[in-house]
């Protein structure tokens, strides 16, 4: 949100690496910058972090839900009001610039008749389809 960036603009890349690191690279003066969380929420508050397990466990009750629900605002207004030094390892890297979006169209799936972005389609007896319509398709 702070940057603009989407997936519909493509300039919003994500990779399932499973990690909290956040690349930012101007295009214009090619600078990248490169945050990675320092600190687990099991560092920064141990007490929510009990409160997650307990929430999350087979067991929970629901007051502990409860518990878990109304610590939560607690804790993002505590992350919120941190150095950004603390939370973050910022660094400048060198970085292959990745190549600009390009913008597709969007197309009508022709099974489910939601809209999909034409690169994404997939073409079933001369109409367009989308991929979980098409896979259907051709399971059969
Ligand atoms: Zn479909």
């Amino acid at each position: 949100m702070v940057t603009g960036c989407t997936f519909g603009k493509g300039n919003l890349i994500f990779k399932d690496y499973g990690k909290n690191v956040y690349t930012f690279v101007n295009r214009t003066s090619e600078d990248v910058l490169r945050l990675s969380l320092n600190k687990s929420i099991d560092e920064i508050d141990p007490e929510f972090s009990n409160l997650r397990k307990k929430a999350f466990s087979q067991k929970a009750s629901k007051q502990d839900k409860a518990n878990f629900e109304n610590q939560k605002d607690e804790l993002s207004q505590k992350i919120l009001d941190m150095d950004a030094a603390e939370l973050f390892k910022m660094e400048s890297i060198d970085l292959e610039i990745p190549e600009e979006a390009r913008i597709f169209a969007s197309v009508k799936c022709s099974k489910c008749g939601e809209f999909i972005a034409e690169h994404r389609a997939r073409v079933e007896n001369g109409h367009f389809a989308c991929i979980p319509c098409f896979s259907e398709y051709s399971r059969n």
